[in-house]
């Protein structure tokens, strides 16, 4: 998951993203209004930590320009403004939340993690697919109760499958989402840790496969009611691809 934290305080700043990264987030600090909304043109965030103070636009504005632009990332104010009307002001004009400064990195977290399952449909912290749990907070997966062993990465594109559960997810979406855009390797790795999952999956599923490819579009998560005729959805997907081609 990848958040995008705008805040101009250098030691608040640092503060927030060390409790995320601590916690397996990754971030993007940035430091002005004008900052934090090029970023949001180009990248798609999970949620965005906001400060109301920033040296060139107002948060308030940028909240503002944000919502007008119909871009609906959950946004959470850090600020140190603690009135009321502040407050109201913001979630009016549509933050998700509202925290004051001092905070403390529990708290924080555990409201990053709140608005990010309810603004994808889910009100627990665990994401239920047939046999498979995703626990969100423990960042584990379980199947039939027996924990799946995932690296990191692994982890990361399961958890973005599960929270869009049905949506086809292009291969740069998944890169974006575990490398943020640093560093990243060539999009075919993506096939490779798909590759893995499946295998993860079917070895304690006994060979049920959960990710369809949708081919020349990406991959998705369906559901338990559909998963058993995967390979088969798969090989029509693929045989009509070649078709095509
Ligand atoms: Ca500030």
């Amino acid at each position: 998951m990848r958040l995008l934290i705008v805040e101009d305080e250098v030691n608040i700043a640092r503060r927030i993203e060390s409790a995320c990264v601590s916690d397996g987030l990754l971030c993007h600090l940035v430091e002005t209004g004008t900052e934090a909304l090029g970023m949001l043109k180009f990248y798609d965030y999970e949620a965005v930590i906001l400060d109301l103070g920033l040296p060139d636009i107002d948060g308030i504005e940028i909240l503002s320009r944000i919502r007008s632009i119909k871009n609906m990332t959950p946004i959470i104010i850090l600020s140190g403004l603690s009135s009321t009307e502040d407050k109201v002001k913001c979630l009016t004009l549509g933050a998700d939340d509202y925290l004051t400064k001092p905070f403390s990195k529990i708290e924080l977290l555990a409201r990053i993690y709140a608005i990010i399952r309810r603004t994808s449909g889910h009100s627990s912290s665990v994401i239920n697919i047939g046999p498979m749990e995703i626990d969100l907070k423990q960042r584990c997966v379980k199947i039939y109760g027996n924990e799946m062993p995932l690296t990191s990465k692994e982890y990361s594109i399961l958890e973005l499958m599960a929270l869009k559960k049905g949506a086809v997810l292009p291969k740069e979406t998944f890169l974006n989402h575990i490398y943020g855009g640093m560093d990243e390797p060539e999009l075919k790795i993506i096939d490779v840790f798909v590759c893995k999952l499946r295998k993860k999956i079917a070895d304690l599923t006994g060979g049920l496969n959960f990710i369809e490819t949708i081919w020349g579009r990406g991959y998705t998560l369906r559901d338990f009611d559909n998963a058993d005729c995967g390979q088969n959805t798969e090989s029509i997907h693929r045989r009509d691809a070649l078709k095509v081609g």
